[in-house]
Protein backbone atom coordinates (compact mmCIF):
# COMPACT_ATOMS: atom_id res chain seq x y z
CA UNK A 1 0.00 0.00 0.00
CA UNK A 2 1.54 3.57 -0.76
CA UNK A 3 1.69 6.10 1.58
CA UNK A 4 -1.26 8.16 0.55
CA UNK A 5 -3.41 5.20 0.74
CA UNK A 6 -2.16 3.97 3.94
CA UNK A 7 -2.68 7.36 5.09
CA UNK A 8 -6.41 7.23 3.80
CA UNK A 9 -7.15 3.97 5.34
CA UNK A 10 -6.10 5.17 8.65
CA UNK A 11 -8.41 7.88 8.00
CA UNK A 12 -11.47 6.13 6.94
CA UNK A 13 -11.50 3.72 9.99
CA UNK A 14 -10.82 6.65 12.27
CA UNK A 15 -13.98 7.90 10.81
CA UNK A 16 -15.72 4.58 10.78
CA UNK A 17 -14.94 4.16 14.84
CA UNK A 18 -16.25 7.57 15.66
CA UNK A 19 -19.29 7.16 13.89
CA UNK A 20 -20.09 3.70 15.31
CA UNK A 21 -19.72 5.31 18.50
CA UNK A 22 -21.73 8.42 18.00
CA UNK A 23 -24.82 6.22 17.94
CA UNK A 24 -25.97 4.99 21.37
CA UNK A 25 -26.29 1.69 22.31
CA UNK A 26 -29.98 2.57 23.13
CA UNK A 27 -30.87 3.21 19.20
CA UNK A 28 -28.47 0.29 18.14
CA UNK A 29 -31.09 -1.57 19.87
CA UNK A 30 -34.06 -0.92 17.61
CA UNK A 31 -35.47 -0.87 14.15
CA UNK A 32 -35.63 1.56 11.51
CA UNK A 33 -39.65 1.98 10.79
CA UNK A 34 -40.92 -1.08 8.59
CA UNK A 35 -43.48 1.63 7.22
CA UNK A 36 -41.79 4.32 7.05
CA UNK A 37 -38.72 2.72 5.10
CA UNK A 38 -40.89 1.12 2.44
CA UNK A 39 -42.82 4.23 1.85
CA UNK A 40 -39.47 5.79 0.97
CA UNK A 41 -38.59 2.95 -1.09
CA UNK A 42 -41.46 3.34 -3.43
CA UNK A 43 -41.33 7.00 -3.44
CA UNK A 44 -37.91 6.52 -4.91
CA UNK A 45 -39.06 3.92 -7.40
CA UNK A 46 -41.62 6.14 -8.52
CA UNK A 47 -38.83 9.12 -8.83
CA UNK A 48 -36.75 6.75 -10.83
CA UNK A 49 -40.00 6.51 -13.26
CA UNK A 50 -41.39 3.43 -12.22
CA UNK A 51 -45.34 3.71 -12.05
CA UNK A 52 -45.37 2.03 -8.87
CA UNK A 53 -49.23 1.42 -6.96
CA UNK A 54 -48.48 2.29 -3.70
CA UNK A 55 -50.17 0.53 -0.63
CA UNK A 56 -47.91 0.92 2.34
CA UNK A 57 -48.13 3.66 4.57
CA UNK A 58 -51.25 3.88 6.17
CA UNK A 59 -52.75 7.22 5.14
CA UNK A 60 -55.87 8.42 4.35
CA UNK A 61 -55.82 9.98 0.33
CA UNK A 62 -58.39 12.04 1.40
CA UNK A 63 -57.73 16.12 1.43
CA UNK A 64 -57.95 17.41 5.17
CA UNK A 65 -61.60 18.36 5.32
CA UNK A 66 -62.19 22.23 4.31
CA UNK A 67 -63.32 23.84 7.89
CA UNK A 68 -60.68 22.30 9.68
CA UNK A 69 -58.10 23.67 6.84
CA UNK A 70 -59.92 27.37 7.03
CA UNK A 71 -59.65 27.34 10.89
CA UNK A 72 -55.81 26.61 10.92
CA UNK A 73 -55.38 29.68 8.42
CA UNK A 74 -57.74 32.17 10.09
CA UNK A 75 -55.48 31.16 13.38
CA UNK A 76 -52.57 32.05 11.32
CA UNK A 77 -53.99 35.34 9.68
CA UNK A 78 -54.64 36.43 13.46
CA UNK A 79 -51.20 35.62 14.86
CA UNK A 80 -51.87 32.58 16.79
CA UNK A 81 -48.40 31.54 16.18
CA UNK A 82 -46.80 31.66 19.71
CA UNK A 83 -45.86 29.56 22.87
CA UNK A 84 -48.71 27.74 24.33
CA UNK A 85 -48.70 25.90 27.32
CA UNK A 86 -46.94 22.02 27.23
CA UNK A 87 -50.53 20.36 27.88
CA UNK A 88 -52.12 22.84 24.35
CA UNK A 89 -54.76 24.81 23.54
CA UNK A 90 -57.15 25.11 26.46
CA UNK A 91 -60.24 24.85 24.25
CA UNK A 92 -59.11 21.96 22.16
CA UNK A 93 -58.11 20.37 25.41
CA UNK A 94 -62.13 21.10 27.00
CA UNK A 95 -63.29 20.01 23.39
CA UNK A 96 -61.36 16.50 23.52
CA UNK A 97 -62.06 15.87 27.54
CA UNK A 98 -66.28 16.31 26.59
CA UNK A 99 -66.19 14.36 23.74
CA UNK A 100 -64.34 11.22 25.33
CA UNK A 101 -66.45 11.67 28.17
CA UNK A 102 -69.73 11.64 25.99
CA UNK A 103 -68.37 8.84 23.12
CA UNK A 104 -66.63 6.95 25.34
CA UNK A 105 -67.42 6.95 28.39
CA UNK A 106 -64.20 8.12 29.69
CA UNK A 107 -64.42 9.62 33.25
CA UNK A 108 -61.96 12.71 32.45
CA UNK A 109 -61.21 15.96 32.84
CA UNK A 110 -59.52 18.52 30.39
CA UNK A 111 -56.67 18.63 32.62
CA UNK A 112 -56.07 14.68 31.92
CA UNK A 113 -55.83 15.78 27.86
CA UNK A 114 -52.16 16.83 26.42
CA UNK A 115 -52.17 17.51 22.95
CA UNK A 116 -49.16 15.93 21.47
CA UNK A 117 -48.81 13.94 17.92
CA UNK A 118 -50.08 10.42 18.35
CA UNK A 119 -46.93 8.73 18.45
CA UNK A 120 -45.34 11.65 20.41
CA UNK A 121 -48.06 10.33 22.82
CA UNK A 122 -46.62 6.90 22.53
CA UNK A 123 -43.47 7.84 23.04
CA UNK A 124 -43.77 10.03 25.83
CA UNK A 125 -46.32 7.81 27.73
CA UNK A 126 -43.96 4.62 27.42
CA UNK A 127 -41.01 6.78 28.56
CA UNK A 128 -42.98 8.02 31.62
CA UNK A 129 -43.90 4.88 33.19
CA UNK A 130 -41.67 2.10 32.05
CA UNK A 131 -38.09 1.41 33.88
CA UNK A 132 -35.45 -1.03 32.84
CA UNK A 133 -35.91 -4.39 32.74
CA UNK A 134 -40.31 -3.80 32.80
CA UNK A 135 -42.28 -5.80 30.85
CA UNK A 136 -44.37 -4.65 28.47
CA UNK A 137 -47.44 -7.04 26.89
CA UNK A 138 -48.37 -6.43 23.80
CA UNK A 139 -49.78 -7.95 20.57
CA UNK A 140 -47.71 -9.96 17.91
CA UNK A 141 -48.43 -8.38 15.15
CA UNK A 142 -48.98 -5.03 16.01
CA UNK A 143 -47.58 -1.66 14.43
CA UNK A 144 -43.65 -1.27 13.95
CA UNK A 145 -43.09 1.63 16.84
CA UNK A 146 -44.22 -0.09 19.81
CA UNK A 147 -41.78 -2.40 20.63
CA UNK A 148 -39.08 0.44 19.69
CA UNK A 149 -40.27 2.92 21.87
CA UNK A 150 -40.25 0.55 25.20
CA UNK A 151 -36.54 -0.85 24.40
CA UNK A 152 -35.74 3.02 24.05
CA UNK A 153 -36.93 2.87 27.56
CA UNK A 154 -35.08 0.48 28.91
CA UNK A 155 -38.04 -1.97 28.90
CA UNK A 156 -38.91 -5.51 27.62
CA UNK A 157 -41.52 -5.28 24.60
CA UNK A 158 -43.50 -8.99 25.26
CA UNK A 159 -45.13 -10.11 22.24
CA UNK A 160 -48.79 -11.98 22.61
CA UNK A 161 -49.27 -13.94 19.32
CA UNK A 162 -52.76 -13.31 18.42
CA UNK A 163 -54.33 -15.97 15.78
CA UNK A 164 -56.21 -15.54 12.33
CA UNK A 165 -58.50 -17.85 13.98
CA UNK A 166 -59.46 -15.86 17.01
CA UNK A 167 -59.73 -12.49 13.80
CA UNK A 168 -56.18 -11.71 15.57
CA UNK A 169 -58.12 -10.16 18.61
CA UNK A 170 -55.28 -10.12 21.49
CA UNK A 171 -57.70 -11.84 24.29
CA UNK A 172 -57.62 -11.45 27.51
CA UNK A 173 -56.83 -15.42 27.97
CA UNK A 174 -53.71 -15.26 25.70
CA UNK A 175 -52.50 -12.02 27.59
CA UNK A 176 -53.17 -13.87 30.94
CA UNK A 177 -50.60 -16.36 30.26
CA UNK A 178 -48.01 -13.97 29.56
CA UNK A 179 -48.30 -11.95 32.66
CA UNK A 180 -44.96 -11.87 35.00
CA UNK A 181 -44.12 -10.09 37.85
CA UNK A 182 -41.82 -8.13 36.02
CA UNK A 183 -45.14 -6.95 33.63
CA UNK A 184 -45.71 -3.25 33.70
CA UNK A 185 -48.23 -2.95 30.74
CA UNK A 186 -50.52 -3.71 28.86
CA UNK A 187 -50.40 -2.41 25.41
CA UNK A 188 -53.07 -2.53 22.76
CA UNK A 189 -54.52 -0.85 19.33
CA UNK A 190 -58.19 -1.61 18.83
CA UNK A 191 -59.00 -1.34 15.58
CA UNK A 192 -55.76 -2.74 14.77
CA UNK A 193 -53.21 -2.22 12.64
CA UNK A 194 -51.77 -4.26 10.91
CA UNK A 195 -54.60 -6.19 11.08
CA UNK A 196 -57.81 -4.43 11.54
CA UNK A 197 -58.80 -6.53 14.33
CA UNK A 198 -61.33 -5.08 16.86
CA UNK A 199 -61.60 -6.02 20.44
CA UNK A 200 -64.91 -7.11 21.93
CA UNK A 201 -66.81 -5.33 25.00
CA UNK A 202 -65.98 -9.00 26.40
CA UNK A 203 -62.26 -8.54 25.50
CA UNK A 204 -62.08 -5.55 26.91
CA UNK A 205 -63.74 -6.09 30.19
CA UNK A 206 -61.31 -9.05 30.89
CA UNK A 207 -58.19 -7.25 29.84
CA UNK A 208 -59.62 -5.04 32.71
CA UNK A 209 -60.26 -7.34 35.09
CA UNK A 210 -56.46 -8.33 34.44
CA UNK A 211 -55.08 -5.04 34.56
CA UNK A 212 -56.28 -4.79 38.09
CA UNK A 213 -55.74 -7.99 39.33
CA UNK A 214 -52.33 -7.54 38.42
CA UNK A 215 -52.00 -3.79 39.50
CA UNK A 216 -50.92 -3.09 35.21
CA UNK A 217 -51.17 0.24 33.51
CA UNK A 218 -52.45 0.00 30.16
CA UNK A 219 -51.80 2.06 26.93
CA UNK A 220 -55.04 2.03 24.59
CA UNK A 221 -54.13 3.20 21.37
CA UNK A 222 -57.26 3.70 19.44
CA UNK A 223 -56.16 6.04 16.87
CA UNK A 224 -58.47 3.84 14.72
CA UNK A 225 -61.74 4.41 16.66
CA UNK A 226 -63.88 6.08 14.52
CA UNK A 227 -62.66 3.96 11.20
CA UNK A 228 -65.48 0.71 11.65
CA UNK A 229 -67.45 -1.28 9.53
CA UNK A 230 -70.05 -3.48 9.83
CA UNK A 231 -71.91 -2.08 12.29
CA UNK A 232 -69.25 -2.77 14.54
CA UNK A 233 -68.72 -0.49 17.92
CA UNK A 234 -65.36 0.86 20.08
CA UNK A 235 -64.89 0.32 23.81
CA UNK A 236 -62.45 2.59 25.21
CA UNK A 237 -60.89 0.41 28.52
CA UNK A 238 -60.97 3.45 30.64
CA UNK A 239 -64.41 3.76 31.01
CA UNK A 240 -64.50 0.35 32.61
CA UNK A 241 -64.90 1.00 36.25
CA UNK A 242 -61.60 2.19 38.17
CA UNK A 243 -59.65 1.90 34.84
CA UNK A 244 -59.30 5.56 34.19
CA UNK A 245 -56.53 5.71 36.85
CA UNK A 246 -54.71 2.88 35.12
CA UNK A 247 -55.06 3.60 31.52
CA UNK A 248 -53.46 6.07 29.06
CA UNK A 249 -55.74 6.32 26.05
CA UNK A 250 -54.44 7.65 23.42
CA UNK A 251 -56.08 9.10 20.01
CA UNK A 252 -55.66 11.59 17.04
CA UNK A 253 -56.54 13.20 14.22
CA UNK A 254 -54.54 12.10 11.55
CA UNK A 255 -56.76 8.82 10.40
CA UNK A 256 -60.17 9.87 11.45
CA UNK A 257 -59.91 13.52 9.71
CA UNK A 258 -57.14 12.51 6.80
CA UNK A 259 -54.54 14.91 9.21
CA UNK A 260 -51.58 12.92 8.71
CA UNK A 261 -49.08 16.00 8.02
CA UNK A 262 -50.54 18.14 10.71
CA UNK A 263 -48.45 15.76 13.35
CA UNK A 264 -51.53 16.04 15.52
CA UNK A 265 -53.13 13.86 18.22
CA UNK A 266 -54.15 13.26 22.15
CA UNK A 267 -53.50 11.68 25.11
CA UNK A 268 -55.85 11.09 28.38
CA UNK A 269 -54.19 10.30 31.26
CA UNK A 270 -54.29 9.87 35.21
CA UNK A 271 -53.34 12.82 36.77
CA UNK A 272 -50.12 11.47 38.51
CA UNK A 273 -48.94 10.19 34.88
CA UNK A 274 -50.18 13.40 32.92
CA UNK A 275 -47.49 15.43 35.48
CA UNK A 276 -44.99 12.58 34.17
CA UNK A 277 -45.89 12.88 30.39
CA UNK A 278 -46.02 16.85 30.74
CA UNK A 279 -42.48 16.96 31.81
CA UNK A 280 -41.46 15.07 28.61
CA UNK A 281 -43.33 17.04 26.42
CA UNK A 282 -42.15 20.25 27.99
CA UNK A 283 -38.32 18.98 27.31
CA UNK A 284 -39.13 17.64 23.98
CA UNK A 285 -41.61 19.15 21.76
CA UNK A 286 -42.72 22.13 23.73
CA UNK A 287 -46.26 21.36 22.69
CA UNK A 288 -47.82 20.89 19.34
CA UNK A 289 -48.12 23.30 16.86
CA UNK A 290 -50.21 26.68 17.98
CA UNK A 291 -52.02 27.08 14.43
CA UNK A 292 -53.01 23.43 13.74
CA UNK A 293 -54.79 23.26 16.96
CA UNK A 294 -57.36 25.64 15.60
CA UNK A 295 -57.81 23.47 13.24
CA UNK A 296 -57.94 20.46 15.35
CA UNK A 297 -60.28 22.15 17.55
CA UNK A 298 -62.59 22.69 14.35
CA UNK A 299 -62.18 18.82 14.00
CA UNK A 300 -63.36 18.23 16.93
CA UNK A 301 -66.39 20.72 17.20
CA UNK A 302 -67.62 21.06 13.68
CA UNK A 303 -69.77 18.75 11.32
CA UNK A 304 -68.71 15.16 11.58
CA UNK A 305 -70.21 14.40 8.04
CA UNK A 306 -66.53 14.00 6.61
CA UNK A 307 -65.97 11.41 8.77
CA UNK A 308 -68.95 9.61 8.09
CA UNK A 309 -68.30 10.21 4.10
CA UNK A 310 -64.49 9.07 4.72
CA UNK A 311 -65.41 5.98 6.94
CA UNK A 312 -68.19 5.11 4.19
CA UNK A 313 -66.00 4.66 1.30
CA UNK A 314 -63.11 2.94 3.54
CA UNK A 315 -66.18 0.48 3.92
CA UNK A 316 -66.76 0.28 0.15
CA UNK A 317 -62.62 -0.10 -0.19
CA UNK A 318 -62.54 -3.53 2.05
CA UNK A 319 -65.02 -4.73 0.24
CA UNK A 320 -64.07 -4.06 -2.98
CA UNK A 321 -60.46 -5.36 -2.07
CA UNK A 322 -61.68 -8.51 -0.47
CA UNK A 323 -63.38 -9.32 -3.63
CA UNK A 324 -60.23 -9.09 -5.49
CA UNK A 325 -58.01 -10.58 -2.99
CA UNK A 326 -60.39 -13.92 -3.38
CA UNK A 327 -59.33 -13.91 -7.02
CA UNK A 328 -55.55 -14.22 -5.81
CA UNK A 329 -54.97 -17.85 -5.16
CA UNK A 330 -51.66 -17.40 -2.87
CA UNK A 331 -53.73 -15.16 -1.08
CA UNK A 332 -55.97 -16.07 2.32
CA UNK A 333 -57.28 -13.33 4.67
CA UNK A 334 -60.57 -12.88 6.97
CA UNK A 335 -62.36 -9.83 6.66
CA UNK A 336 -61.22 -7.03 8.83
CA UNK A 337 -63.80 -4.99 10.94
CA UNK A 338 -61.97 -1.78 11.31
CA UNK A 339 -59.31 0.18 10.12
CA UNK A 340 -57.74 0.63 6.62
CA UNK A 341 -55.45 -2.51 6.14
CA UNK A 342 -55.60 -5.69 5.00
CA UNK A 343 -53.16 -8.98 6.22
CA UNK A 344 -53.09 -11.40 3.93
CA UNK A 345 -51.13 -14.49 4.48
CA UNK A 346 -49.55 -15.62 1.07
CA UNK A 347 -48.32 -19.05 0.04
CA UNK A 348 -44.87 -19.37 -1.35
CA UNK A 349 -40.99 -19.67 -0.17
CA UNK A 350 -39.96 -16.00 0.08
CA UNK A 351 -40.14 -14.43 3.69
CA UNK A 352 -42.29 -11.57 3.67
CA UNK A 353 -40.01 -8.64 3.37
CA UNK A 354 -38.17 -10.44 0.17
CA UNK A 355 -41.77 -11.05 -1.21
CA UNK A 356 -42.83 -7.03 -0.40
CA UNK A 357 -39.69 -6.37 -2.62
CA UNK A 358 -39.77 -8.65 -4.99
CA UNK A 359 -43.34 -7.68 -5.93
CA UNK A 360 -42.54 -4.00 -5.54
CA UNK A 361 -40.12 -5.06 -8.31
CA UNK A 362 -42.08 -6.83 -10.26
CA UNK A 363 -45.31 -5.61 -9.91
CA UNK A 364 -44.60 -2.31 -9.32
CA UNK A 365 -46.93 -2.81 -6.69
CA UNK A 366 -45.72 -1.86 -2.98
CA UNK A 367 -46.88 -2.57 0.05
CA UNK A 368 -45.25 -3.50 3.46
CA UNK A 369 -44.18 -7.21 4.83
CA UNK A 370 -45.51 -9.03 7.62
CA UNK A 371 -42.77 -9.38 9.64
CA UNK A 372 -42.36 -5.84 10.28
CA UNK A 373 -44.89 -6.08 12.11
CA UNK A 374 -43.27 -8.87 14.28
CA UNK A 375 -42.40 -12.60 14.00
CA UNK A 376 -46.16 -13.68 13.63
CA UNK A 377 -46.76 -11.35 10.90
CA UNK A 378 -44.25 -13.59 8.50
CA UNK A 379 -45.76 -15.02 5.36
CA UNK A 380 -48.21 -12.15 5.33
CA UNK A 381 -48.34 -8.74 3.72
CA UNK A 382 -49.74 -6.22 5.31
CA UNK A 383 -51.77 -3.78 2.28
CA UNK A 384 -52.95 -0.23 2.82
CA UNK A 385 -56.45 -0.12 1.12
CA UNK A 386 -56.52 4.13 1.92
CA UNK A 387 -56.36 4.96 -1.75
CA UNK A 388 -58.70 5.13 -4.58
CA UNK A 389 -60.45 2.29 -5.96
CA UNK A 390 -58.95 2.22 -9.02
CA UNK A 391 -55.75 2.03 -7.19
CA UNK A 392 -56.81 -0.96 -5.43
CA UNK A 393 -58.15 -2.44 -8.64
CA UNK A 394 -55.10 -1.83 -10.86
CA UNK A 395 -52.95 -3.14 -7.95
CA UNK A 396 -54.82 -6.34 -7.02
CA UNK A 397 -55.00 -7.27 -11.03
CA UNK A 398 -50.74 -6.33 -11.13
CA UNK A 399 -50.57 -8.92 -8.23
CA UNK A 400 -52.93 -11.53 -9.85
CA UNK A 401 -50.99 -11.88 -12.65
CA UNK A 402 -47.27 -11.92 -10.99
CA UNK A 403 -48.04 -14.58 -8.48
CA UNK A 404 -49.97 -17.06 -11.25
N1 LIG B 1 -49.31 4.38 11.19
C1 LIG B 1 -49.18 4.40 9.78
C2 LIG B 1 -48.78 3.03 9.24
O1 LIG B 1 -48.68 2.09 9.97
C3 LIG B 1 -48.25 5.47 9.34
C4 LIG B 1 -46.81 5.17 9.26
C5 LIG B 1 -46.20 4.92 10.57
O2 LIG B 1 -46.17 5.84 11.35
O3 LIG B 1 -45.81 3.80 10.81
O4 LIG B 1 -48.60 2.91 8.07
Amino acid sequence: MTKVGHQCFILLLCLRVGAIRMISERVKRIQESGTMKMKELAGQKKKEGKKIISFTVGEPDFDTPKHIVEAAKKALDEGKTRYLDAPGLPELREAIAQRAKAENGIPCESSNVLITPTKQAIFETILATINEGDEVLMPNPAWVTYEPCVQLAGGKAVPVTTTEENQFRFTPDDVAELITPKTKMILFNSPSNPCGAVETHEDIKGLADLAKDHNLLVLSDEVYEKILFDGMKHFSIAAEPGMMDRTITISGFSKTYAMTGWRMGWLIAPKPIFKGINKIQQHSITHAVSFAQYGGLAAITGTQEPVKMMVKEFEERRNLIMKLMKEIPSFSCDTPKGAFYVFPRYEGKMNSEEMALYLMDSAEVAMTGGSAFGSAGEKHLRISYATNKKNIQDGMERLKKTLA
